[in-house]
């Protein structure tokens, strides 16, 4: 599978370079970061501090997508918006990473598949995906006698809060007591709050040094409290999750899929 990589020289975007380079079942046929990247024209190895691959960082995506059975994008949702244009005009599939995503950002990637598969995942890691379906698990058994709060971690670089995964913990929560998260999420808590909103489910948010990525659910009640965690203590287990996410995207049908149905859950 010929995969290419949109924003390479990023945090994700070096590790993903490092997982596909060294996959016997994926070529790497190319890398691109936004125009004006310092990155742009360095070799692709040399980014990764391997070996040269004779392939410079370019800032062409249309070109990385005409190319691409698969492009694998953390970026931001702007620029994703505009890649998953690209991928439905040039028939790659699209693994998606970002975070971040509001409902215009996503409505683009639910435009795009409608032409490709895309894989969209606020956490690619298989530890994630599977908290994810135990949460909602665990929530559609307790009900509203346990009250949830999310609470999670993440470097100092961090721009967006809570964390898509936490956000995503909160969505299969409600899922599993059958509510809608919208309207029954508490994202901050400052100040004169009064009581906790019976049924709500509550995030909380810490920022600090490098932590690669900590969520915590809780389950408390009068007298006992269940927490479910997940510590990622390398990034490469987003890439390695991306990647199989890409390889799962061939012969698939169009459409809009999870990390969930990459796993088969
Ligand atoms: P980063 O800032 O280190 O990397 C983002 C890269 O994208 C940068 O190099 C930037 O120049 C590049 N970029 C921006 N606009 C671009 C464009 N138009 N074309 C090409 N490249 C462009 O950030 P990061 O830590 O690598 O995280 C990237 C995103 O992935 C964030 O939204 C983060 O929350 C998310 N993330 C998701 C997972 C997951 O498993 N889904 C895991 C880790 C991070």
């Amino acid at each position: 599978m010929k995969i290419g990589i949109v924003g390479c020289a990023g945090r994700m975007g070096r590790m993903l370079l490092k997982e596909v380079s060294a996959s016997p079942e994926a070529t790497l046929v190319g890398g691109i970061e936004r125009p004006g990247s310092p990155a742009t024209g360095t070799d692709l190895g040399l980014l990764i501090g391997g070996e040269t691959l004779g392939i410079g960082v370019g800032d062409d995506a249309a070109e990385l997508f005409a190319a691409s059975d698969t492009v694998i994008d953390f970026t931001t949702p702007a620029a994703t918006v505009t890649h998953a244009a690209l991928a439905a005009r040039h028939g790659s599939a699209l693994i998606v990473g970002t975070t971040g995503m509001g409902p215009d950002h996503v409505a683009a990637l639910e435009r795009a598949a409608q032409k490709v598969p895309v894989v969209f995942a606020p956490n690619m890691s298989v530890g994630v995906t599977l908290l994810m379906a135990l949460t909602e698990r665990v929530a559609g058994l307790l009900k509203d006698d346990y009250d949830i709060e999310i609470l999670e971690m993440h470097h100092r670089f961090k721009v967006d809060a809570p964390s898509g995964t936490a956000l995503g913990l909160g969505k299969a929560a409600a899922a599993g007591r059958g509510v809608d998260l919208d309207e029954m999420a508490t994202r901050v808590r400052d100040g004169l709050t009064g009581p906790r909103e019976p049924g709500s489910i509550g995030f909380a948010t810490l920022r600090g040094g490098d932590v690669v990525g900590d969520h915590t659910v809780i389950f408390a009640a009068e007298g006992e409290r269940i927490e479910l965690t997940h510590r990622a203590s390398n990034r490469a287990v987003f890439a390695k999750g991306a990647l199989r996410a890409a390889l799962w995207t061939r012969d698939r049908a169009p459409g809009l899929y999870s990390m969930h149905d990459v796993l088969g859950l």
